[in-house]
């Protein structure tokens, strides 16, 4: 993004606040500071996929890994009231894994940055329409378009946890648009010592400042790598759950459903009577407040 442009989205009634700017300012002093270290920029929930971006990074490529958290409003679920209600979850999820790995990996710990946490999210009107005009996503926010924007306006590239595009081996190949987009979009690794480094081949797409190292691994082969490395009872610790009833994963929610792990603290496999009767709410859109 040029200065000039960036300079722009300080002005007007919904440009960032005194406490926005102060955000900005520490986050590019930081980047500058870590010029030059070959950073690893992750964005970080606490959940499977995520985390296992992280560790793979940090473990097996022997990264130094910062963590990002997008805090603030990312897709369009705030205007249905279900907005990030797993956010606590997620936080806990994530100390949780660092603990795991100060005690499981010291040598490697100090490599994994403490986790920046941003409210403040840019806004950039040719992103979101120029994401919008791709028809990937139902709504016209969306949290991989408000990760290109989130990129765009610190001049960095960020891995992004998505896994899975081409689905369990031997099963047929999703149909959902944002993954059969990224099938013909991205760029499949040639060499085997940058597998992470998978991007989108168009430079002039929305989404080119964001690299998918897991896209073409699925969670069970993800989980199997794990394994194989000794690293997946930290993937246990993992939160993916959007909507948690008391402390529990609710077993309805399509996070649930993907999940190859049980959540921490399951201790059955169906969900309750009440997660069901809230299931059967959301998908009749009605607003449920926690
Ligand atoms: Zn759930």
């Amino acid at each position: 993004m040029l200065a000039y442009e960036r300079k722009q989205q300080g002005r007007g009634f919904f440009g960032p606040s005194r406490k926005d700017n102060r955000e900005i300012k520490a986050f590019d002093a930081l980047i500058a500071q870590q010029r030059d270290k070959n950073i690893a920029y992750v964005f970080w929930t606490g959940g499977f996929d995520s985390s296992y971006g992280v560790l793979r990074l940090l473990l097996d490529e022997k990264r130094i890994v910062q963590p990002l958290y997008l805090k603030g409003a990312v897709d369009s679920g705030i205007f249905q009231g279900l907005h990030r209600a797993n956010r606590t979850y997620e936080k806990k999820a994530r100390d949780q894994i660092e603990a795991q790995i100060k005690q499981q990996y010291s040598a490697r710990a100090s490599d994994l940055l403490p986790v920046q946490e941003f409210d403040y999210m840019p806004k950039d009107k040719a992103i979101v329409n120029a994401v919008q005009h791709l028809k990937l996503f139902p709504a016209r926010f969306n949290q991989y378009e408000a990760m290109a924007r989130f990129a765009k306006f610190y001049r960095i590239q960020v891995h992004v946890g998505v896994i899975g595009i081409e689905g369990e081996k031997g099963a047929p190949l999703p149909t959902d648009a944002w993954g059969t987009h990224l099938r013909s979009a991205l760029q499949r690794p040639q060499n085997v010592l940058h597998t992470s480094y998978v991007t989108i081949a168009d430079q002039k797409h929305p989404m080119s400042n964001l690299i998918f190292p897991t896209a073409f691994s699925s969670k069970r082969r993800a989980l199997a790598g794990a394994t194989q490395k000794g690293y997946d009872n930290i993937l246990r610790l993992t939160w993916s759950c959007w909507y948690p009833i008391n402390g529990k994963a609710c077993k309805t929610c399509d996070m649930c459903r993907h999940r190859v792990l049980p959540h921490p603290g399951d201790t059955n496999t169906k969900p309750s009577a009440d997660a069901l009767l809230r299931a059967f709410l959301r998908n009749h859109r009605q607003i449920i407040k926690k």
